[in-house]
Order: C-alpha cells, then structure tokens, then sequence
C-alpha cells in the first residue's frame, strides 16, 4: 500500500513512512493511493470475529510491508485488552433503531484511545527497528494530550511533549495528562490559549534546529494517518452487530477535525452498506454552513460546552475534497491555495458530490443541553456534550425510522461534569472505578510563556 499527498507534489510513502510524517511537504493530506473492495462474503464472516480480530483484518491491507497479518494481530490484541469492556466498543440502544456506540471504555475515557492506543504500539515498532530516538510533539485543547500520552508511553524510543493553555482544560483532562508517570513524559501548560500552543507546535516542526542533533519530531494530531485507519474499525464493528451487510445502518458523529467521520466515510468507500453519514457540529459549524450553502468560510473561534469540537477549520476535510474533486489534485491545490487566503465558494458539482455522502446539522449549548436532559429523561442514560450534540443531529437528519442510526459517543460523561450539572440532570456522572483516585494521584507540569523560545529550551534541556 502506498500514500499519495492530496496536492499531488509530493512522492507517494509507504506506510511506515506516513506514520512518522505529518503534513506531505506540498502541505497535502496522505491518503492511500487505493483502497481495497470487501465483498459481502468476507463482511459475512468478520460478523463473526471479536474486535481485535476485526481490527487486524481491517487494517492488514494498510499496514502491508510494515507489519505481517500475525503480527498486527498480535498488535491490536495487547491494544484492546487494555480497554475496560470486554466489547471494547459496546452499543447501547436509546429508542427505536436508535443506538450509540459507546467509544469511551480506553485509559482515557474518549475515543481517541482507539487510534493512539494503537499508534504509540505502531510507533514503538518502527523506532525499535530502526533504533531512532524521536520527540513526539502535540498541542491539546484536552482530550488528544491525555491519550498521546497514555499511548506513547511505554514508547521507549520517544520523548514526549504536550502542550495545553494554562487554566484552560478541564481538571479531570489536566489530571489525566500530569499524574502519567515516566521520565519520558513532559507536561507544559502555557500562558495563552490553544490556538497559541499550536502555533508553537508548528513553528517547530517547521524549524528543529532547537532539538540535538539526530533528533526529530513526530505528529500525533489527528492528520496522522494512522488515527484515520483505526477509527475505520468500529464503523465495521457497529454495522456488522446491526445486521450489514444485509442490512444499511446509519451513522451521527460528533465532528471536529473530520478525522472520525471520514473513517466512517472510508469504511462506506470499502463497501460497508452506511445509509446516512451525519455531520454533527456545535456553534463552530463551518461544515454545516458549507454544506447548507457551498460558501467555505471561516468564523470566529467559539468556545462552546464541547470543547473537543472547538475548531475553525476542519483539516481532515481536505481528504474527502480530494474524493469531490475526483481525485484532481491540481485543482484541490488551487482551491486549496485560494482558500488560505481567505473564503471560497465550492462549485455545484463538487457540492453535489459532498451532499451525496455526508448530512449535517448544527447543535448549539442550549440544544446540547436540552438533549442531554431529554435522553437521560427518557431512558436514564448519561451522554457527554460532544454525544449529545451527535444524537441531536442524529435525531434531526435520521430521515426513516426503519433504517438504524448509531451515534457516536465520543466521551465519557465524567470527563464533562460541568455541562451535565448545566443541563440540570439530577446526577452526577462518576468516574470509572480505576481512575477513581484521580484526585489524589501526584501532578507532574512546568508551567511556561507564551514564548517559543522558552518552549524550545525547556525541551532542548529535558532532552539533554
Ligand atoms: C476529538 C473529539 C471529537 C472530534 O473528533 P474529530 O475526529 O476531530 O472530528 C469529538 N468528541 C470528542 C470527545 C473528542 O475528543
């Protein structure tokens, strides 16, 4: 299997090579170069397997030259097992046809778990062979740094450095990320916002001079191709159970950086039957607009209930405008150029061929509050805000009732308490029984300016 940029001036990677890149250096996307046709037969007999099994069959084709279908076997096993439920990915049913996939059973209760997990087990491999030494660099609004770390963290060829802004994660996400022991495990909570560690993530990976020599940095955001393959699993997974492939099902996803949703989009193009794929965003809803209108436009950066889903743009999306464009990659690279510098509108037929794959719908606070409220009204059952607002949409865009529709549940409850107290649901949402002692683990961060410099010589010294 080979990777191609989606801006088309950039060689075609192997695998292993796509895992330790980021961004192609034309400023594309990977995306594999084809993808392989499961035919009803086989869909038949993965019905049958558990999901680490599944796991290793839907990925063997990805990773091929990398790891032998043993091996990766062997991988997703030891993976998943350190999940906290024997089905990894349960469904629980809500209504009618109505169900959601339960993704928050990993260390860090969301399902990024599932693709990082995986990842520092892939990365592990490689640096193993190779014998490199790297420096695993990412910037987390919350729910990436915890799972970056709990992935990476028997890495023993990688260091690792996460930055989030200072005061602004939740307790329990700071907490998940600054009581992992490990010498290789660096926490930094920066004086500014997000958007400002990100910035300095960038600067770096675009001059590592700051780091010693034989050094280099290595992506975990959710570009990384890698993430996209995992998430393709349980797509197959939640299909399967429902009755596919003699049966569609539909799916809702809470969607930030489209990375989650264009796994459920892949799995479709791999011939699994998915009716409907819903875009569900918060207030931050570039995608519902462009999908309403065909105007590409940015807005200002809201910070909603769902903070997971903060964004302004969407990256991931560039993966499936490849597909809209027919695979042209001179006439992305066009769009894509004329849209860094500022608003585009898309031409009908692309949007066509967009509106053709993906419903969307738009949940803001009060509507994620309502439904938070509604469900555990009707049913006694907890949905996280980024859930939530994905059985809203769910709800607003299923179209007939006799087709299911699974949403995503992206997180767990606890990982939110603040937006169920606001929905004025008479429980609290409880931690898991392992991580019950949270609170008391010990916290390990420095705290820095918003300075690149200071940032590289904090690392140029842990790593010295
Ligand atoms: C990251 C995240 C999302 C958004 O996923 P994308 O792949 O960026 O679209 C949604 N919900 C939660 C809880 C998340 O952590």
């Amino acid at each position: 299997m080979r990777y191609i940029s989606t801006r088309g001036a950039s060689p075609a990677l192997a695998f292993e090579d796509v895992l330790l890149t980021g961004l192609a250096p034309d400023g594309g996307l990977y995306v594999p170069e084809t993808l392989a046709r499961i035919d009803t037969a086989r869909m038949r007999e993965w019905a049958r397997l558990d999901y680490a099994d599944l796991a290793a069959e839907v990925m063997a084709p990805f990773v091929e030259g990398f790891l032998a279908p043993g091996e990766l076997r062997t991988m997703t096993h030891a993976t998943y097992a350190g999940f906290r439920h024997p089905a990894v990915a349960p469904l629980v049913q809500l209504g009618h046809n109505e169900w959601v996939l339960e993704l928050f059973h990993g260390p860090t209760l969301a399902f990024k778990d599932f693709a990082l997990q995986l990842l520092g087990r892939l990365l592990e491999r490689s640096l193993a062979r190779s014998g490199e030494r790297v420096v695993v660099l990412g910037a987390t609004s919350g729910d990436t740094g915890s799972a970056a770390i709990e992935g990476c963290r028997n890495c023993a060829g990688a260091d690792i450095f996460i930055l989030h802004p200072h005061q602004r994660v939740s307790e329990v996400q700071r907490r998940q990320m600054t009581t992992v022991p490990g010498a290789n495990i660096h926490n930094i909570a920066v004086r500014g916002n997000f958007d400002d560690c990100q910035e300095m993530v960038k600067a770096s990976f675009a001059d590592q001079s700051f780091l010693p020599p034989g050094r280099r940095l290595v992506a975990v955001n959710s570009i990384n191709w890698a993430r996209i393959m995992a998430q393709i699993v349980y797509y197959f997974h939640a299909a399967l159970a429902l009755g596919a492939p003699d049966r569609a099902v539909s799916f809702a996803v809470p969607t930030g950086n489209f990375g989650d949703i264009y796994a459920g989009y892949l799995a479709r193009r791999m011939g699994l039957p998915v009716a409907r794929l819903v875009i569900a965003t918060n207030a931050n809803d570039i995608l519902h607009r462009l999908m309403s209108s065909g105007n590409y436009a940015r807005a200002g950066l809201a910070h909603t209930l769902s903070p997971s889903m903060d964004i302004v743009i969407s990256s991931n999306f560039e993966r499936a405008l490849f597909d809209f464009y027919g695979r042209d990659a001179a006439r992305l690279r066009e769009l894509m150029e004329r849209f860094r510098a500022g608003d585009v509108v898309l031409p009908e037929q692309i949007m066509q061929a967009a509106r053709a794959e993906f419903a969307s719908f738009a949940v803001d606070d009060a509507m994620t509050c309502e439904t938070i409220a509604r469900v555990f009204e009707e049913s006694e059952y907890l949905l996280d805000p980024h859930s939530a607002i994905g059985v809203r949409a769910a709800r607003e865009c299923r179209g007939s009732r006799a087709v299911p529709i699974v949403t995503l549940a992206t997180a767990h409850p606890a990982k939110f308490p603040e937006a169920i107290a606001r929905a004025g649901v008479p429980r609290e949402p409880a931690l898991p029984h392992y991580m019950a002692d949270l609170f008391e683990r010990e916290e390990r961060c420095t705290v820095l300016d918003h300075d690149l410099g200071a940032v590289q010589r904090f690392i140029g010294e842990r790593l010295a």
